[in-house]
């Protein structure tokens, strides 16, 4: 009884701060960024607030920031099975050195992947499916429990992240989604993991300026934009996972993910 009440008194005081606000949590979290607007975010969302990072060649800056304000703070790093085995050994890497303790890693559900992308050449027939299958679906579960996010992005990556504010609402749920380092530069970033003597992702060191699935990841060359290594020749510039949600006929897919 005792912690049905106090979970029901923490529940109303957090609906009263944010309520009493005008603007709601938007008001609250301010221009905040970077560091600063993830400890207001902490506070004020507690658990219900997780870190989605790929660990990537720029995640180690927003995953250090993380870890300096609670070791405890929630990540959830999605595996779709297509990675570079590179990123499964510097994701182990950077949550040993940083002692992160609640990192979750998220698949695709097995029985959708038997289903719809048997031969695991999705990828290639019909990019936009392959990472909904891999990547939306799973999250969108996953973050079922949560009430904001926090995501890397940054506008200097370019296309549709060119305006990216550090707050915004997710257009796929009525979540928060903040992105602390929207306004960073590359400049930004190196020097933050030079002063936190962070460790490089081993395919940065090969000129991979930003690190996907491998199947559709290439390094990039001089003059390059960042994220031109990514489904390099086609159409398509994002997952799909900070975008408006697909009509998906098959709610079969709709079991749980799986979870380690
Ligand atoms: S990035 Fe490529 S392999 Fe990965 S989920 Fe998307 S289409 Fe599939």
């Amino acid at each position: 009884m005792q912690n049905i009440r106090s979970e029901a008194t923490a529940k109303a005081a957090r609906r009263t701060a944010e309520g009493r606000t005008p603007g709601g949590p938007l008001a609250v979290l301010g221009d905040a960024e970077g560091l600063e607007l993830l400890r207001r975010a902490r506070r004020l969302f507690g658990d219900g607030l997780v870190l989605v990072s790929s660990f990537g060649t720029e995640s180690a800056v927003l995953l250090d920031m993380a870890a300096s304000i609670d070791r405890d703070f929630p990540v959830i790093f999605l595996d779709t099975g297509k990675l570079f085995p590179e990123t499964l050994a510097y994701r182990d890497r950077l949550v040993a050195l940083l002692g992160l303790r609640r990192v979750r890693t998220l698949r695709p559900d097995p029985a959708a992947l038997a289903r719809r992308d048997p031969d695991g050449r999705l990828f290639r027939r019909d990019p936009d499916r392959c990472c909904d299958l891999r990547k939306s679906e799973p999250l969108d579960r996953a973050l079922a429990g949560f009430r904001a996010w926090v995501t890397g992005r940054k506008r200097y990556q370019g296309g549709l992240r060119r305006e990216l504010p550090p707050v915004e609402r997710d257009p796929r749920s009525d979540r928060i989604k903040l992105n602390p380092l929207a306004r960073w530069s590359p400049e930004d970033l190196q020097h933050y993991r030079r002063l936190r003597q962070l460790p490089p992702h081993p395919l940065w060191l090969r000129g991979y300026a930003t690190v996907g699935c491998a199947s559709c990841t290439s390094p990039t060359g001089p003059g390059e934009g960042p994220r031109a290594g990514r489904w390099r020749g086609l159409d398509k510039t994002e997952c799909g996972i900070h975008l408006p949600p697909p009509v998906r006929e098959d709610d079969r897919s709709r079991s749980p993910p799986a979870v380690t």
